[in-house]
């Protein structure tokens, strides 16, 4: 809702839309038309007539540019596609009700309405619906935008609406509303209104630290509730006065967007924002191989990610083979991993780790992980000449010097890796010296306790790999 409250309920109406659907126009204006798997934002026209679509176009272009300039949206631009809908209205504005009941009637596309003294503004949702359908079905944000000089908005589910009004910048409205309409936040300022208060993002009336669900933003010298006082005018706390309540409920921080106009996002509100773009979208944008099933790849073989990054980059890439850590970076090559058995799971997690997001529970949010499952199967498919021969394969461990039997003559440098039961690697070589059936290489600075190893032996030409058992005595 915008501020200060309005005092009508709000009010909904019939709107005939039957053989309206093919009107409007979409036009694509920011982020990669390609990508079709980023967020979709969508403003609609309302109030504009024919020959006010460069109007439309401009105030657009205004609300884009600064709500792409403010937080959180500037550090996730490359996540959104922007799109406008222009949809021309027979008249221009929108119809007033005045307090005398009288009606000061415009002929819009959406039939936008203020009420009286309400700043809220009502439009025909079913309509906006079906011109989302017809335009851009998997819409995620939209905004009604309505071509009035009065101030107004409002939230109508996941419909943001708002004026060109003249007394404060329509910019600063569309991120008010759209904390609502798109990231869920409550209004965070005290004055009465109809609306109940409820347990929210931003909003609570608990008070005891450890069930204050922001806690982990506030700092243990900051008492709860915090005092409105200077000392605590840029920290996360508890203050009292929000959702149309003076007392008993209670807001993050002293000021936020979510509580008057021309005031930044507190950080429990940048952070709710910043877990709903990642509901929205995958960090993961591409995969290579991009089929995820790999059978008897060459060990030459890389798996890479490539990510929809935010501004600066705090994506992480973590790999895992059969849920043992295995690296980290964009790329993989499958010649680095020890895999106990001849199938295994290669897994890609990507997260961000962005310093705006504390809350654990939003953190899970943020991350995407792709997997790859890798067989490799003996005999069949691969010319089994040119393999190691991994069924008399063995390893042995004496005097601090690792034999391994079994090696082809053709399997020319030999690499080898161990790796203890907990898969920790604890030895990685090069055979020293290669018999004709054999392999053998020193372990410096051995201390192998006894127990079970997985060896894994490296043959580089052709690519192949082999694990085998090894059982050093106590
Ligand atoms: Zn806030």
């Amino acid at each position: 809702m915008p501020f200060p409250r309005p005092l009508l309920p709000v009010l909904t109406f019939l709107w005939l839309s039957t053989g309206l659907l093919a009107d409007g126009m979409l036009s694509h204006i920011r982020g990669n038309e390609d990508d079709t798997h980023l967020l979709n934002m969508v403003i609609i026209a309302e109030g504009y007539t024919q020959s006010e679509e460069q109007l439309f176009a401009d105030n657009v272009t205004h609300i884009v540019s600064a709500v792409f300039d403010s937080v959180p949206y500037k550090h996730y631009s490359a996540f959104f596609n922007v799109w406008k809908i222009f949809v021309p209205s027979n008249e221009s504005g929108a119809t007033h009700v005045l307090p005398d009941g009288t009606t000061e009637a415009r002929d819009t596309y959406f039939g936008a309405t203020y009420y009286s003294s309400s700043r809220v503004i009502n439009i025909d949702k079913a309509t906006v619906y079906d011109i989302l359908a017809e335009h851009i079905p998997d819409y995620d944000l939209i905004c009604v935008l309505v071509n009035d000089k009065d101030y107004g908005g409002a939230a109508h589910g996941d419909i943001a609406v708002l004026s060109m009004n003249i007394s404060n910048d329509p910019s600063m409205v569309y991120l008010h509303e759209t904390g609502h309409a798109f990231a869920g936040l409550a209004d965070e300022y005290e004055s009465a209104y109809s609306m109940s208060p409820r347990e929210m993002y931003n909003v609570t009336a608990k008070t005891a630290r450890n069930e204050i669900s922001w806690r982990v933003w506030i700092l243990d010298e900051t008492p709860v509730p915090t005092p409105e006082a200077t000392d605590y005018i840029s920290v996360v706390g508890l203050f009292e006065g929000a959702m149309y309540q003076e007392t008993g409920w209670y807001r993050p921080m002293l000021y936020c967007q979510m509580r008057s106009n021309y005031r930044r996002f507190c950080p429990v509100c940048i952070e709710a924002h910043i877990k709903q773009i990642y509901r929205h979208v995958s960090p993961v944008k591409r995969i290579q191989p991009d089929i995820t099933t790999l059978e008897n790849p060459p060990d030459t073989t890389t798996l890479s990610v490539v990510t929809r990054a935010p501004e600066p980059n705090t994506l992480t890439i973590t790999w895992y083979c059969d849920g043992r850590e295995a690296g980290s970076g964009s790329k993989l090559q499958l010649s680095g991993l020890s895999p106990a058995t001849e199938e295994y799971v290669v897994k890609a997690v990507v997260r961000d780790t962005t310093a705006m997001v504390r809350n654990p529970a939003a953190r899970e949010v943020l991350a995407d992980s792709v997997s790859w499952r890798v067989k490799i199967t003996t005999g069949t498919g691969a010319p089994v000449r040119r393999r190691i021969a991994e069924q008399e394969l063995s390893a042995t461990l004496h005097n601090g010097a690792l034999l391994i039997r079994g090696l082809q003559r053709d399997a020319d440098a030999v690499r080898i890796a161990v790796y203890n039961a907990r898969g920790t690697c604890v030895f990685r070589g090069t055979a020293v010296e290669r018999l004709r059936q054999s392999a053998l290489t020193t372990i410096p600075g051995m201390n192998m306790s006894g127990g079970l190893y997985f060896v894994t032996v490296y043959g580089a030409a052709p690519p192949v790999r082999s694990v085998v058992k090894m059982v050093v005595a106590e």
